[in-house]
């Protein structure tokens, strides 16, 4: 990071020597500019002045140097920097959420005229923005199946496609996608691949070590991982950073500097926080597999996942969000769900994920696709396992299984 009075820096200092853990706990600081206090101070700031016209003269290009508050402050640079270092691009954006995040990525690569290949597990809220926004301003929208390989996308880019756009893990359904063999094929069609990361975060997940050249997540997430700030993050490569940082100030988004403070701050301990949710959800599909309640358990670290083996091989761990697919229930389900997840102790009802606490909701990711289908065996719920005992959250869980049952078996 840079204080004012610092010199211009050309490129982001993002140090590539140190292990992930330690990456977390270096980068966006800079305790020598901070009269050695080990954190970066918050700055509120519109105004910046300046001594001289020529200072005054705005450069329009992102540098180091202050300008306005709306296109950049140390603190949000601190944060880019971070971020950018810990998914190993070129730069990173704060945007004001994640779905910000996304929809900012998309309207920097695509054009009128323009056909976008769009993954049937995507966060339904981007699916609503291709339907809602993306269409009427002449952007077609053709979904795929997140299963598709290599000789599949082959195919689907015998009409030209501007944008490739994935989620891996899909949200809901958790398919895993073969991201380095579909962005390979994208890049040999001139499509810019844009990937939302927010299920495996940098510390699980390294788009650009896989052919992603826009990385987009909800920061909201495992980022700031207490459930207290919403943040968006936009992270380029080389060849797409220019498009996305004029989109970026074109639209006119930025995040707030206490927020922007909250995600690096959860930063810090995104590491030991992931490992420990990896540990307590891998220890809870385990045990939700032996359920009799459960057909299914929607995790890729089990190698009883579809695509386990392509999880294992791209991913440096799996987070805290899974999917259960209920075995088929005969009597008043609806009414065993109610009873079941208002009765929870430890599990909280409740949207989002990526906090220190528990949560649970029914899902339907049958109302969310066009080019597959989704037939599940029962009804379907998403659990995020938080950082409590696992013991806690079985006993819990058994007790809501039993209340369940009570109104179907
Ligand atoms: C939550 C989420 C988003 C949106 O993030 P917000 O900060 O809530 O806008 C985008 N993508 C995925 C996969 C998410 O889970």
């Amino acid at each position: 990071m840079t204080l004012p009075g610092d010199e211009q820096s050309a490129a982001p200092a993002a140090p590539q020597t140190s292990g992930r853990k330690t990456l977390c706990t270096e980068l966006g600081r800079s305790p020598k500019r901070q009269g050695g206090i080990v954190n970066p101070p918050v700055y509120h700031a519109s105004t910046v002045v300046f001594p001289t016209v020529e200072d005054l003269a705005f450069s329009g290009r992102k540098s180091e140097k202050m300008h306005y508050g709306r296109l950049g402050t140390p603190t949000t640079m601190a944060l880019e920097e971070a971020v950018a270092g810990l998914e190993g691009g070129y730069r990173s954006h704060v945007v004001p959420s994640g779905l910000s995040a996304a929809t900012a990525a998309l309207l920097s690569v695509l054009r009128s005229g323009d056909r976008l290949l769009m993954v049937d597990s995507v966060y339904s809220p981007v699916r609503d923005f291709c339907k809602n926004f993306l269409r009427n301003y002449g952007v077609e929208t053709v979904y795929y199946d997140p299963a598709i390989d290599a000789a599949g996308l082959e195919a689907l880019l015998q009409e030209p496609a501007a944008a490739l756009y994935l989620e891996s893990p899909g949200s809901l359904t958790f398919e895993v996608q073969d991201v380095p063999a579909l962005c390979e094929v994208a890049h040999r069609h001139n499509v810019v691949t844009i990937m939302d990361n927010t299920w495996a975060s940098p510390y699980f997940f390294k788009p650009f070590d896989h052919g992603v050249d826009i990385s987009v997540q909800a920061g909201t997430k495992y980022i700031v991982g207490h459930s207290d700030a919403m943040m968006g993050l936009v992270t380029t490569n080389q060849d797409t950073e220019d498009r996305v940082r004029s989109t970026i100030w074109g639209l006119g988004l930025t995040a707030g500097p206490d927020d922007c403070y909250l995600a690096l701050r959860g930063i810090r301990t995104l590491g030991v926080r992931l490992e420990a949710h990896q540990k307590n959800t891998l220890e809870m599909a385990h045990w939700l597999e032996e359920r009799e309640e459960v057909a299914q358990v929607l995790y890729p670290a089990l190698p009883s996942h579809p695509r386990y083996e392509i999880w294992k091989r791209d991913f440096l761990g799996a987070s805290g969000l899974l999917g259960l697919v209920l075995r088929h229930l005969k009597g008043d389900v609806d009414a065993g769900i109610k009873d079941m997840l208002e009765g929870m102790r430890y599990f909280s009802m409740g949207y989002s994920f990526g906090g220190f606490e528990s949560l649970v909701t029914p899902t339907k990711p049958e109302n969310y696709r066009s080019a597959t289908t989704w037939a599940p065996e029962g009804p379907c719920l998403r659990l995020h396992i938080g950082l409590e005992d696992t013991e806690d959250l079985k006993r819990d869980l058994d007790a809501g299984f039993a209340r369940l049952l009570r109104h179907c078996s």
